[in-house]
Order: structure tokens, then C-alpha cells, then sequence
């Protein structure tokens, strides 16, 4: 880990606050998540394998600076965090709790958030007592996935796939992989390309995953360079006796799973969660959320709140059904700068170009992965042929809030515009899109 920057020392020690999380996003501090206590004192980093941006999900951007060293820092309001001596317990800290007006405060569900694989994570329990052990499940589950399926960290599996590429040798992937893989070619196939599980190499082009950032977009003929690479037609998991082995064919390709394996680790646990006897939990890992059962008798679910992309308020609410899942894919998570423009990371695998005019999508369906996926999926194609798209996937529903500087515009299916409950007095404007 590199040492913590003097520059963002004082940056940190300049706020006159209890605590802070800090993002870093500069060449060589790049995708690390510092939290930090006043006067700069680094109490605990690591590596967040993911853009550190995505834990800005409920937060404000408060400071904004750039370092000596040409990166640029960004600090962030950090969750209401209780202070707490060790890093564990900062980590751990349970903060947060339901609010319901018709049960008393002791029996309502409790809610336990870490930070995890670069982004927060929470279960939500009924049955307080039991939450803890919920919490270890979960963490346990993602786990499990973020060494099988991370695309930073070079132990991974997924990393092999990705440094075996253009060489003969087939890869065994575990079952877990085989799956979160197929379904992401699917879509690619569904989609015509444009969710694709190879754009690795257009990510790098434009400056993610771990790439160095850009003086300017990339040229043409790097991004048709890039583009090439990213061909998913070329790869195919293959089914053998023991198990599943993928290859990739050309020196260069580069799976990325980021806009899927979260969705599946909230599925994983969602099923071992119920296996161990839990009945009425909320499983979330970064926005992607899975519920079983309902937050108190005859709520028929859990409510949940569609984000305002431009702001970090709530534009409305819905119930998510028990067994149903939600995911959101936003162009606030996650961005890089070039020349002062910032380009969000979600890109049109057709074209290899950062999706513009898109703020956010969310979308309900039976599974976290197809919702994980989906909601990529759908913030690419825009709401005519993602609507389209919808019609072969039963149980799914979306909605789209394009890019405007007035005030929000909601399109969504009929199905999920019909369980809509606006947070406040008319915080948007609603377009059903019929079928
Ligand atoms: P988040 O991971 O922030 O929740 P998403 O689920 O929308 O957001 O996934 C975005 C991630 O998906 C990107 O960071 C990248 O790893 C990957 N990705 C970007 N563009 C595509 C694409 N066209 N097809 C498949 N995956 C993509
Ligand atoms: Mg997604």
C-alpha cells in the first residue's frame, strides 16, 4: 500500500469532522478507499479493487481537490458511522435502523452495513437477534465470489481466464463462475452486444480497471482496437466431466464481470441465508438487493427507495416483493475525467463509447443477477429498446431517469410505474411506456 499522500493528509485535516471516508482517484493512488479521522490521520486503507466513487451511493461530494502529484481527491461525508476505536469495529459498526411508525422501536428490523469489495454491503433483519450471524453469511458469500470472480485482484480465477488469453490452454472455472459467465453471454447475445462480459479492454482503453488515466479519449482506431478484442462470440464455456473451462482466443481479451457478479454473491447468499433458517432479511451489496420474506406482517415485502441520481434523496418507493430482487445502475457511481469531461463507466459494448444521457435505471426481476445484469443492460440501450428487450424476461420490470437538468423524468414499465409511491410532493414526472 502506498503511503498516504501528504497532500490529502491535509485535505483530511482540514475538515472538522468526526470521521470521513475518503476516495482517491490519481494514477497512483487509484480505486483505494481511505477512512480517515481528523487532522489526517490515516486509521485504516485498503484496496477497493473497484473505483472508490461507487461508496458515494448516499453521500455528497463535500471537497474536491486536486494533488501535487496531478490525482485528484474527492472526500466524502462518511455514513453515519459510530466512532469506534478499531478498525474492525469501524468496519462492523452497526448504525442503522428501520423506521416504522406502527411497531415499537425495539421490534424493528435491524440493519448491520460494512464496506466490502469497494462498496456497502447491509442485511436487514426482523429478527434482530439473528442479524450478526446473518451479516457473517453474507460476508462469508461475497467473499467467496470477490476471490473467484474480481477482476483487481490478480489471485482470482477470472484473472487466470484473462492472462491465459491467446494461449491454447482452457481454464477450469467453478460452477459459480460457469454461471455468472453464461448468463452475461446471453445477454450479450440478447442485447446484440451491447451488455458484453469481454469489454475488459475498452474499460482499459477509456481508463479504468486499474488502466492509467487518459490525457485525452482514446483515438478511433485504439477504441476499434479495443473493440476487436472485446468479441464475445468468440468465447464459449465449455461443459466437461469435472465441471466448466472457458478460453479466451486472443492475447489481449479481458473479461469483466463487474456489471454481474454482485448480483449473483447477493443471490448466493439470499439462498444460503434461507438454507440456514432466516425468514424475513434484506440482503443489499452495493445496490443490489434481495428480499425474503417482509419487514413486519402484512407489509407484503420490503420498501425500498428509487435514488434521485442528482441528488442523493429518494424520488419514491416501492415494495420488493419476498424472493424479488431490485438492481440500480447509475452514471454517478463510477467516472473518469479527461479534459475536464467526465465519462461515466458503464460503455456501449457496440460502439465502445461511455454511455451518455443516462442517469440512472433500475430494475425488479426474479433473480439479483438478472437485475444486476439487466440494469446494465437497460442503462445502455435506453428505455424503447430495453422495453423490448423486457418482453422475453418475464417477472422483470424497469424504470429510466434520462440525464436532465430539470426535474426528474421517470420512465418505466407499467408494472413497476403501477407500485410507485412518489417520496415527496411530486419529485419527478411519470412516463408509462406500454408495451
Ligand atoms: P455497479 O458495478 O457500479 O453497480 P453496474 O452493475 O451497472 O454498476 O456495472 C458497471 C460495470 O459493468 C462497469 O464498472 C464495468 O465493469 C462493467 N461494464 C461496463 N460496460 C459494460 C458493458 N457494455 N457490458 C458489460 N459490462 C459492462
Ligand atoms: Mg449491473
Amino acid at each position: 500500500m502506498n503511503t498516504f499522500p501528504s497532500s490529502l493528509s491535509r485535505l483530511v485535516g482540514n475538515l472538522n469532522v468526526e470521521r470521513w471516508a475518503l476516495s482517491v482517484e490519481c494514477s497512483r493512488y487509484s480505486h483505494r478507499l481511505f477512512a480517515a479521522q481528523p487532522r489526517g490521520r490515516l486509521v485504516h486503507n485498503f484496496n477497493v479493487r473497484r473505483s472508490a466513487f461507487s461508496v458515494r451511493r448516499s453521500h455528497d461530494p463535500l471537497v474536491h481537490s486536486r494533488s501535487a502529484d496531478g490525482g485528484s481527491a474527492r472526500c466524502v461525508r462518511g455514513q453515519a458511522q459510530r466512532p469506534a476505536p478499531t478498525v474492525n469495529r469501524l468496519l462492523l459498526t452497526v448504525y442503522c435502523l428501520l423506521l416504522s411508525a406502527c411497531r415499537p422501536f425495539n421490534a424493528e428490523p435491524l440493519r448491520i452495513q460494512w464496506l466490502t469489495m469497494g462498496t456497502f454491503a447491509a442485511v436487514q433483519c426482523v429478527d434482530r437477534a439473528a442479524a450478526p450471524k446473518a451479516r457473517d453469511i453474507a460476508q462469508a458469500t461475497f467473499d467467496e465470489l470477490d476471490a473467484d470472480l474480481s477482476v483487481w485482484n490478480p489471485g482470482t480465477p477470472l484473472s487466470a481466464v484473462n492472462r491465459a488469453a491467446g494461449s491454447p490452454e482452457a481454464i477450469p472455472i467453478s460452477a459459480p463462475f460457469a454461471t455468472v459467465l453464461r448468463a452475461a453471454l446471453d445477454t450479450a447475445s440478447a442485447s446484440g452486444g451491447a451488455f458484453n462480459p469481454l469489454i475488459g479492454p475498452v474499460m482499459r482503453a477509456w481508463g479504468f480497471n486499474g488502466a492509467d488515466s487518459r490525457p485525452a479519449p482514446p483515438e478511433p482506431a485504439e477504441l476499434t482496437a479495443a473493440l476487436a478484442l472485446a468479441d464475445w462470440h468468440a468465447v464459449v464455456p465449455v461443459s466437461t466431466p469435472t465441471g466448466t473451462t472457458v478460453r479466451l482466443p486472443a492475447a489481449g481479451m479481458r473479461l469483466d464481470l463487474g456489471a454481474a457478479a454482485k448480483g449473483y454473491a447477493v443471490d448466493l447468499a439470499w439462498q444460503r441465508l434461507a438454507a440456514a433458517g432466516h425468514t424475513n432479511l434484506l440482503v443489499d451489496l452495493g445496490g443490489n438487493l434481495r428480499a425474503l420474506g417482509e419487514a413486519a406482517p402484512g407489509r407484503g415485502g420490503w420498501r425500498t427507495g428509487v435514488r434521485n441520481p442528482f441528488t442523493s434523496g429518494i424520488l419514491a418507493t416501492f415494495v420488493l416483493r419476498s424472493g424479488e430482487a431490485v438492481a440500480t445502475s447509475g452514471n454517478y457511481e463510477r467516472f473518469v475525467e479527461i479534459n475536464g469531461v467526465r465519462y461515466a463507466h458503464i460503455m456501449d459494448g457496440r460502439t465502445g463509447v461511455p454511455v451518455t444521457g443516462m442517469a440512472g435505471v433500475t430494475v425488479t426481476a426474479p433473480d439479483a443477477l438478472t437485475a444486476d445484469i439487466l440494469s446494465t443492460t437497460l442503462f445502455i440501450l435506453g428505455p424503447q429498446k430495453g422495453a423490448a428487450l423486457l418482453r422475453s424476461r418475464p417477472g422483470c420490470e424497469a424504470l429510466w431517469i434520462p440525464d436532465t437538468s430539470s426535474k426528474p423524468t421517470l420512465l418505466a414499465t407499467p408494472g413497476l410505474a403501477a407500485r410507485l409511491t412518489p417520496a415527496g410532493n411530486a419529485p419527478y414526472t411519470l412516463t408509462i411506456l406500454r408495451p
